[in-house]
């Protein structure tokens, strides 16, 4: 099967999601916001179309060294949609 590129999307707003997990360590975690979370959208905002989501999210690191995405519950998933562009 072909490992197409995931995209994780914001279940508040839809709009992507962005984490940095650096450790590569089992059950490393770090958190997931938004990408119209004003942290991340200082540089490119645009006050025209300003929406501010303060979805927060958690990111696991699995055993096989890939990740998983929660909502802020740590128990609901995220599901990664493929794009194919
Ligand atoms: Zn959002």
């Amino acid at each position: 099967m072909d490992s197409s590129k995931l995209c994780y999307i914001c279940p508040e707003c839809s709009a992507s999601v962005v984490w940095s997990l650096v450790s590569g360590k089992r059950g490393a975690s770090s958190r997931i916001i938004c990408t119209n979370n004003p942290e991340v959208s200082k540089a490119d905002w645009n006050k025209h179309k300003a929406i501010f989501c303060f979805w927060t999210g958690v990111v696991v690191r699995q055993r096989d060294g890939s990740v998983k995405l929660f909502d802020s519950d740590g128990v609901s998933y995220i599901r990664g949609v493929s794009r194919n562009t």
